[in-house]
């Protein structure tokens, strides 16, 4: 019995939409172009066995996807490290506090989001206008100083999507904060999106899924490189073999999406919307020391910072290492900066970054390890795509439209929590209901 729907990509969203084809009886074939599942996934352990997630490692309240898998699978979170207090630092290590009018500012974004109807963003009255403007512009007229406008367009451009502030349209900011339930839910820690870590790292649940799966449905080493259909199927080509099915998910980012080659070409709508989601640029480095020292004077190791290469502290340590881990990300404009330096300098000013926030000692760690998602084939940037200036309302119908046999599931097409690995799993599961309602079973 031949295949009848293929999968490209065994990421949370590709293999959440297999096994939800699988379940409903369809024969299903998922193929990945690495050699492991899970995509923006990857935990490494040091020989001691402390835990590094490199890429996603929270889940949050509401997410209710992933945390149901999390159940059915029996994998336990543990609550993200917090004991003292959380700092603002200006880049001399002067404490700033969180802008007075900050809050003010942000309510407001949620009322924008409010506005917002998450499946279609392009539409409503004011959309066309906010997809014009970027967060910074609004910002400037928004906030009431530019300390308030700096630190926000940090805080949302950055810490959410990775991007500066210039890059990122207000649209998209009152999008991903309707998406994620607003601000509270997507930045805080304790009661948001941050607040736990999965047991044995995240890539454990996407090992569950493959598993679930069952033998032989996934193939791993399979880049999928063209997609032809015709009125009797579809035939998905990688390297070594072509598969026929009835239909295919595309499960990746929208641009890794519009690297594969299509048999007819895409519409130029869909096309045009691949070239217009580019990924964030977020690099996430992880310094490993004896013990998390900076809890003996009272210092979580969270910190925000309004300036330098770092935009974001956390004290990445687990209950059962010993080790102290603390975590920097630099986003956007400061991340493309410290991928121009050489390794040593880049590692130098990230490790004076992490001195600033806990003291001088985290200037020596003793292991400092480094991923860089864009460098990766198969990513090419985190945490996820994001429509450019304008192209919500330009190609925004596009995103989740069919076309044909072709079915778009990743992250980036999800309604709730888009973005994220609940997003993902949204995503996968829609997708895997489209399907269905076209397959014979
Ligand atoms: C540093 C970082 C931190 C993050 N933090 C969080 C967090 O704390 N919480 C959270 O919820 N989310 C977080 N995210 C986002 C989260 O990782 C993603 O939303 C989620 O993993 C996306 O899943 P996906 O299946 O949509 O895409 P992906 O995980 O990108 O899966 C796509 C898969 O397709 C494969 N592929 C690509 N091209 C091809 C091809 N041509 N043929 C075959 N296979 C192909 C890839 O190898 C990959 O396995 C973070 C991401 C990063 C990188």
């Amino acid at each position: 019995m031949g295949t009848q729907v293929v999968v490209v990509g065994a990421g949370f969203s590709g293999l959440a939409a297999a096994l939800a084809l699988a379940r409903a009886g369809v024969r299903t074939r998922v193929l990945e172009a690495r050699d492991r599942v899970a995509g923006r996934v990857l935990t490494r352990w040091l020989a001691d066995g402390t835990q590094l997630d490199l890429g996603a490692q929270w889940v949050g309240p509401t997410q209710d996807r992933v945390n149901g898998l999390l159940a059915r699978y029996r994998i336990a979170t543990f609550p993200s490290a917090a004991h003292g207090t959380s700092a603002v630092l200006f880049p001399d290590g002067r404490h700033a506090g969180v802008p007075e009018d900050a809050g003010r500012v942000l309510a407001l974004l949620d009322a924008y989001a409010e506005r917002v109807d998450p499946a279609a963003p392009w539409t409503g009255p004011e959309a066309a206008e906010w997809d014009r403007t970027t967060l910074a512009g609004w910002l400037r007229t928004a906030a009431p100083d530019p300390a308030t406008a700096r630190y926000l367009g940090r805080l949302l451009a950055g810490g959410l999507l990775a991007a500066g502030p210039d890059e990122i349209s207000l649209l998209q900011t009152a999008f991903y904060l309707r998406s994620g339930g607003g601000s509270r839910a997507l930045l805080a820690m304790v009661g948001g999106a941050q607040q736990d870590r999965i047991v044995g790292g995240p890539p454990v649940l996407a090992e569950a899924l493959a598993a679930a799966l069952g033998p032989d449905a996934v193939r791993l080493g399979a880049p999928v490189r063209a997609i032809g259909q015709d009125d009797a199927g579809v035939v998905v080509h990688t390297d070594s073999e072509r598969v026929e099915a009835d239909a295919v998910v595309v499960a990746l980012p929208p641009t890794l999406a519009g690297r594969i080659r299509y048999d007819p070409p895409l519409p130029p709508l869909r096309d045009a919307l691949t070239q217009r989601m580019p990924m964030g640029s977020a690099i996430k480095v992880h310094a490993v020391y004896p013990e998390p020292f900076w809890r003996a004077d009272g210092r979580s190791g969270v910190a925000f910072c309004l300036a330098g290469p770092v935009t974001e502290t956390v004290d990445n340590s687990t209950p059962e290492s010993p080790r102290g881990v603390l975590t920097a990300f630099s986003y956007g404009p400061e991340a493309n900066a410290l991928r121009r330096m050489s390794p040593q300098a880049r590692q130098a000013s990230l490790l004076d970054a992490l001195a600033t926030v806990v003291g001088p000692a985290a200037g020596r760690p003793e292991e400092f390890v480094e991923y860089d998602w864009s460098a990766d084939e198969w990513t090419r940037g985190c945490f996820c795509g994001a429509p450019t200036l304008g192209s919500w309302c330009g190609y925004g119908p596009e995103l989740r439209q069919p076309v044909g046999r072709v079915h778009w599931a990743g992250t980036e097409t999800a309604t709730r929590w888009a973005g994220y690995l609940d997003g993902a799993i949204e995503a996968g599961e829609r997708a895997a209901a489209e399907i269905l309602c076209r397959v014979d079973r």
